[in-house]
């Protein structure tokens, strides 16, 4: 039977574990100054060693020789540690939270806590994936957790804290794991891959790493997985393995979004899915190229010809993409939104309407012309420009239909796309008053990011003095109806865009 190198290489002293330094040194330090806590909660994402720490904390308390001289690392030698190695450690019990969820599992736990260990000092419990308990196991967990007797130490693990109730939270000792570093990563593989007597190539090396996000078992079995075929395990081996596309063919995506040709551009997203490429996958591809072109170090033809902060707004359009994925049925529909949102963010900052665009403002009927150059960012020139709507344009009697008309028609010089991020907003509430309040719905976060962005409040707040002669607020609020969990229409009208670019 193979035996899987993410338990063979499974760090055996508090020294192996890599890229928890702070927590690492924080948990010696409890040892040596005998401060150990009895509840413990290590949150973090997946195989960034939470369990792993927690079963090195429970093997050092017990440990019965050398904590001294290797700085409370386990010796690994005296009889505890071995029998913890050999995982016949009775005092170590270990609770998977998925299939023990139930308020009879927690009691159950309560029922053996109040023994005294058996051969050790401690009795450790380790609760894994511990948001998984219901209401009712919780709240029977709360109860140990008060009152702990002196020899237990609980330590809860979770890849999800916000679903672990205040309550149990105010009584643990937080630990928050983090994403392992590349270059960590990059040398622990290595490493190994020395060890295993297996030619890894330095690229190689480098793209395991980039694609195991800070993940050290997905890197270590990922490696065990390339390790099978013979002969070096190289770039290429890698991406075949990983099913990722090269960035030659992500730039291909981007690229037809800024030429505006989005059947080509879904085209490559859709056979790029159909040969096989994870959806997942291919959003956080373009978000790491996005990455790279916005840190500059990224050479492309959409990458120069992309301004910084439309990178920003593209990059948050995939980012809620790779979010929306995990609950859709059609992952499909959701990254050709993401393409359409980058086309429509990349085109109207390229100003279809370069030329000079004519704004009318109404004022006692008369219709006055104000001209304006239109750019496709605000910078300070342009808030003098603001001056040249020079009139009052709206009354309250006018309603706040006309009003939101004319702040989409005053905003369009100023900044294009936030035009047309308004067109598919909504005027949600309007109350007058010095200041007087305009709050805007809008259908998903980012659009509220951008609307809210210091630089376009100004502007659309400007515009509002302008046009009411009054003095308003803005506020922005995510329409509950379209929320990101609830709410597919606006994915409906973008999988019918979709639909049709495939309609032969
Ligand atoms: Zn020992």
């Amino acid at each position: 039977m193979t035996v899987s190198w993410y338990r063979k290489w499974r760090p055996k002293t508090f020294s192996d574990v890599i890229g928890q330094d702070y927590i690492i040194s924080n948990l010696r330090h409890s040892i040596e100054k005998g401060r150990i806590g009895h509840a413990y909660l290590f949150t973090g994402p997946r195989g960034v060693g939470k369990t792993t720490t927690a079963r090195l904390l429970a093997k050092s308390v017990n440990c019965l020789d050398g904590k001294k001289q290797n700085n409370f690392d386990p010796c690994g030698k005296c009889a505890l540690c071995k029998s913890f190695e050999s995982e016949s450690m009775v005092d170590v019990i270990e609770i998977d939270a998925a299939s023990n969820r139930g308020i009879d599992d927690v009691r159950a736990l309560r029922e053996t806590i109040a023994f005294s260990p058996t051969t050790g000092k401690y009795k450790i419990y380790i609760i894994d994936e511990v948001h998984m308990l219901t209401k009712e196991a919780f709240n029977a967990l709360l109860k140990t957790l008060e009152e702990p007797p002196s020899h237990v130490i609980l330590i809860l693990a979770t890849t999800e804290v916000q679903k672990v109730p205040e309550t149990i939270l105010s009584r643990c000792q937080r630990f928050d794991f983090r994403p392992i570093t590349k270059e960590l990563l990059k040398q622990h593989i290595q490493k190994i891959s020395k060890d295993e007597k297996i030619e890894l190539s330095d690229e190689g090396a480098g793209l395991i790493a980039e694609y195991s996000y800070g993940s050290g078992r997905d890197a270590i079995s990922l490696l065990q997985q390339l390790s099978v075929d013979e002969g070096i395990i190289d770039v290429e081996k890698v991406k075949v393995m990983l099913g990722i596309l090269t960035e030659n063919e992500i730039d291909s995506i981007l690229n037809y979004a800024i030429d505006g040709k989005a059947d080509e551009g879904l085209k490559v997203i859709s056979d790029s899915i159909s040969s096989g490429i994870d959806a997942e996958l291919l959003a956080k591809m373009v978000l790491r190229v996005l990455s790279k072109s916005i840190k500059g170090n990224y050479d492309s033809d959409w990458s120069k010809q992309t301004q910084i902060d439309h990178k920003i707004s593209i990059s948050e359009s995939w980012a809620w993409a790779l979010r929306q994925m995990k609950s859709h049925p059609e992952p499909f529909l959701v990254l050709a939104a993401a393409f359409l949102e980058t086309q429509t963010v990349i085109s109207n900052k390229n100003g279809k309407d370069n030329g000079k665009i004519i704004v009318q403002t109404e004022q006692a009927h008369v219709l006055t012309p104000v001209v304006l150059q239109a750019e496709d960012t605000i910078n300070e020139d342009k808030k003098d420009d603001l001056h040249t709507l020079s009139a009052v344009s709206w009354k309250p009697n006018d309603g706040e239909k006309e009003l939101w008309q004319k702040l989409i028609e005053a905003a369009k010089p100023f900044n294009h796309s936030l035009s047309t991020l308004l067109q598919d907003s909504s005027l949600l509430s309007f109350t007058s008053g010095n200041p007087g309040t305009v709050n805007i719905g809008v259908n998903f976060p980012f659009h509220k990011n951008i609307i809210m962005d210091i630089k376009n409040r100004r502007v659309l707040e400007d515009l509002l003095k302008k046009i009411t002669g009054d003095t308003f607020m803005l506020k922005c609020s995510l329409i509950a109806s379209k929320d990101e969990s609830t709410d597919q229409s606006h994915d409906d009208d973008l999988a019918k865009a979709a639909a049709e670019v495939f309609t032969e």
